[in-house]
């Protein structure tokens, strides 16, 4: 009996070391969070030829190195790697080419007149970037520990920013599935990138307003949807509207939504229009954050400025939806002010018609010019704080 109850108690003392040996294998296999100090940087050997300024076309050529980070459901978060630029290989049946678990973010570096490198606004892309992996069952990572990578890349990358006014870096963060096999279900592996491509001014003589096509037959996001969301599944649809609108002379969709036809976003872009009542009263519209309008970084940055900086007496800044009928009444009655696109990209992009059912609807621009007042104002201090002209908490210096 004593020998069974030594036995025993042996036994337990066993059992809790393996419960301790256990439990100290399952925290080294807690998944490892993102963790920019562990960064390793292998330099390229063969340095690119810089195009010059003028001959940057958007997206299409990239810097010397990119930003790797694999990502596996037990480990975590592996090693940060920044590496020369290069092909990814993966097995055919990675997840990513079959059920579209991509998702990306798009953001910009400046040089500023001092030659350093600033950022604009980039919690808000990563708090974004977090939000789409989340959506389709990708990783989720510590927002600052990619910032600070990034960072890394543009310090080593840096004298492909341009410093010219109008010219910038555009950075590319983008998440994939890579786990392999043709079963639907969460990834078991990832890979986070980022690649950067030297960018100039969207328009390359000022601005250039565009004639858009109001777009109904085809619905680019709905309630319930993932609209909302930067994942790479929401634009592939996207382009053969945008091919038939282009057929009939227009640059862009803009998306109309539901049985009272409101208007939600443009091309790939956020949607504003400033209207004018008979007695003088202004009023700066955009659609509200409902789960179908992607929440752009320069769209909130336009809703914060102008709430600030526009004569409240003047105006009202409004999220609400309005119908393209609203539109086309207001235009008629000369009562439209101006519309304008905005996003990264082109920080804004003026219109200067709409077509819808037959009918071109006129939107002013100012005499001679491609833009109107308050879009021009807009982009300036936009602009003014991107290149830390204006200094604001908005701007990060990264070196
Ligand atoms: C990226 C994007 C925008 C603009 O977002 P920004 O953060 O201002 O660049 C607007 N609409 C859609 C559909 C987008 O994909």
């Amino acid at each position: 009996m004593f020998s069974n109850l030594r036995n025993s108690i042996r036994l337990t003392t066993r059992s809790a070391n393996l419960g301790n040996i256990l439990s100290r294998m399952s925290s080294t296999a807690t998944q490892a969070a993102l963790d920019a100090s562990k960064l390793v940087i292998h330099k390229t050997e063969n340095p690119k030829q810089k195009l010059p300024n003028e001959k940057l076309v958007f997206g299409r050529s990239f810097t010397d190195h990119m930003l790797e980070v694999p990502w596996h459901k037990t480990s975590g978060w592996g090693t940060p790697v920044i590496k020369p630029y290069g092909n990814i290989t993966l097995d055919p049946s990675a997840i990513v080419f079959h059920y579209a678990f991509e998702l990306f973010e798009g953001m910009k570096a400046y040089k500023d007149a001092k030659g350093h490198i600033r950022i604009f606004r980039p919690d808000k892309n990563m708090t974004r970037m977090n939000k789409s992996a989340s959506r389709i069952c990708l990783p989720t990572f510590d927002s600052e520990e990619l910032i600070k990578l990034i960072g890394e890349l543009l310090k080593l990358d840096k004298s492909f920013i341009p410093d010219q006014r109008g010219y910038s870096l555009y950075i590319r963060p983008t998440m994939i599935g890579t786990t392999t096999g043709l079963g639907v279900h969460a990834p078991e592996d990832a890979l986070l990138y980022v690649v950067c491509s030297p960018v100039g001014p969207y328009y390359s003589t000022g601005f250039k307003a565009v004639r858009l096509e109001a777009t109904d037959y085809a619905v680019r996001a709905w309630p319930g949807g993932v609209g909302d969301k930067k994942l790479g599944a929401n634009y592939a649809p996207s382009v053969k509207p945008q091919l038939e609108a282009a057929s009939r002379g227009y640059q862009q969709n803009l998306w109309l939504f539901g049985p009272d036809k409101h208007v939600t976003e443009v091309g790939t872009m956020n949607f504003f229009v400033a209207f004018q009542d008979k007695n003088g009263k202004k009023e700066l519209v955009t659609a509200p954050l409902d789960g179908m309008i992607l929440e752009g970084v320069t769209r909130d940055s336009i809703l914060n400025l102008c709430k600030e900086k526009l004569d409240k007496s003047e105006w009202t800044i409004s999220e609400r939806y309005c119908s393209i009928k609203e539109i086309q009444e207001k235009a008629q009655k000369g009562e439209v002010l101006e519309a304008f696109g905005s996003g990264t990209a082109a920080v804004v992009s003026p219109v200067k018609e709409i077509g819808y059912d037959g009918q071109h609807i006129k939107i002013p621009l100012l005499p001679g010019e491609e833009a109107g007042a308050l879009t021009k104002q807009i982009a300036q201090w936009i602009a003014e704080r991107q290149y830390g002209i204006v200094e604001s908490d908005w701007s990060r210096v990264i070196d």
